[in-house]
C-alpha cells in the first residue's frame, strides 16, 4: 500500500529496443522508482530525456506498487523475461529504498517466482546484511557501477555511494559467493587510479567506455578531441585507443566490454570478452 500523497509509478516494466536492445542480452527492465533518481547523476542518461519535459523529480522519486508488479510478472512467461534487469531509468536501490523497501518485497518475489534477476546500482546498500539475507546465490546476478576512485571526485557529479563504499560492498558480495561485477561505467580514463582498481578483490569487471553526445560534453570536463568514431549519434573512441586503455586494467580474473560501437562491439565479442554469448558474462 503507498501512503499519503507519495506518486504511484505505473510503467515499472520495460524493454529496450533500438541498437541497445539489440545488442543488448537483458533487455527487459524493472523499475522499483521512477521519474527521478535521488542519486542524481549529472550525466545520468534517464535525467537528459525527463528534466526537460518535467518528469525528473530526484528528490521525490514515484513508487510502483510491489503487489502490481509481481502479478503483472506471473502473467508473463519466463523465457519472455529471461534475467530481469533491476534498475533501467532509475537505480532500485536510491535512498527511499530504505523507507519504503520496494526492491526488497520484489526480490522476495523474484525469488518466490525463480526470476533470475541483474541488479545494476551505484548503491552499496545492496550489500547491506538485510539484503544479503534475501539474495538467492542461484537467481541474483550483481553489477555495482563504479565511475571513478576518487571519492572526492564523484562527489562533484553524482550523489550515490562513494566509490569507496562501492568497493567495499562489491568486495563484500565477492567473498560471500555472489556473481558479482564492477561496472566500470562509463570508463573515464583520467577518472581511474589503476593501482586502486586492479586491487579490487572481485573475480569479474565489466567495462563500458564513454561515449559522448551534447549531453555528456556538458558535464565532464574532458578534452574530447580523442573521441573521433562517430555512431548512433555519440563520439566514441577508436578501437585502437580503447585496447592500449583496456591493457592497463590487470586485477580481474574475467573481463567483458559491453559496447554499442559496431566496429569494436564485434571485435570485443570475437577477440576479448570472457563469455563471446554474452558481454555481460553472468554466470548462468
Ligand atoms: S544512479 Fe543511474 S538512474 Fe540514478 S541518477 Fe545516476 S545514472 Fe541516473
Amino acid at each position: 500500500m503507498l501512503g499519503g500523497t507519495m506518486k504511484e509509478f505505473q510503467s515499472f516494466l520495460k524493454t529496450v529496443g533500438g541498437n541497445e536492445g539489440n545488442k543488448c542480452h537483458y533487455p527487459s527492465r524493472l523499475d522499483s522508482y521512477g521519474c527521478g533518481c535521488a542519486h542524481d547523476c549529472k550525466y545520468c542518461y534517464a535525467k537528459s530525456l525527463l528534466k526537460f519535459r518535467n518528469l525528473w523529480h530526484p528528490e521525490h522519486p514515484a513508487v510502483a506498487n510491489p503487489r502490481k508488479v509481481l502479478r503483472e510478472l506471473a502473467f508473463m512467461n519466463p523465457k519472455q523475461i529471461g534475467v530481469l534487469r533491476l534498475g533501467g531509468m532509475t537505480d532500485c536501490f536510491q535512498p527511499i529504498e530504505k523507507d519504503k523497501r520496494i526492491t526488497y518485497q520484489i526480490i522476495q518475489g523474484l525469488n518466490a517466482m525463480r526470476i533470475p534477476y541483474l541488479i545494476v546500482t551505484k548503491s552499496a546498500m545492496v550489500a547491506d546484511d538485510e539484503y544479503i539475507a534475501i539474495l538467492d546465490r542461484d537467481l541474483a546476478h550483481i553489477q555495482i557501477t563504479v565511475t571513478t576512485t576518487d571519492d572526492e571526485l564523484s562527489k562533484t557529479y553524482e550523489k550515490a555511494s562513494v566509490p569507496s563504499e562501492r568497493i567495499k560492498a562489491i568486495e563484500k558480495l565477492q567473498a560471500l559467493g555472489y556473481d558479482v561485477q564492477l561496472r566500470l561505467s562509463p570508463f573515464i580514463p583520467k577518472y581511474i587510479d589503476y593501482d586502486i582498481l586492479n586491487n579490487v578483490k572481485c573475480d569479474k569487471i565489466l567495462i563500458e567506455f564513454l561515449r559522448v553526445n551534447a549531453w555528456i560534453e556538458k558535464w565532464f570536463r574532458l578534452d574530447y578531441s580523442a573521441w573521433t568514431v562517430y555512431e548512433n549519434g555519440y563520439k566514441h573512441l577508436p578501437l585502437s585507443v580503447k585496447k592500449a586503455l583496456i591493457k592497463k586494467i590487470t586485477g580481474f580474473k574475467e573481463m567483458t566490454v559491453c559496447e554499442d560501437e559496431t566496429t569494436a562491439y564485434k571485435y570485443w565479442k570475437e577477440h576479448f570478452n570472457h563469455n563471446p554469448d554474452d558481454c555481460c558474462n553472468l554466470r548462468l
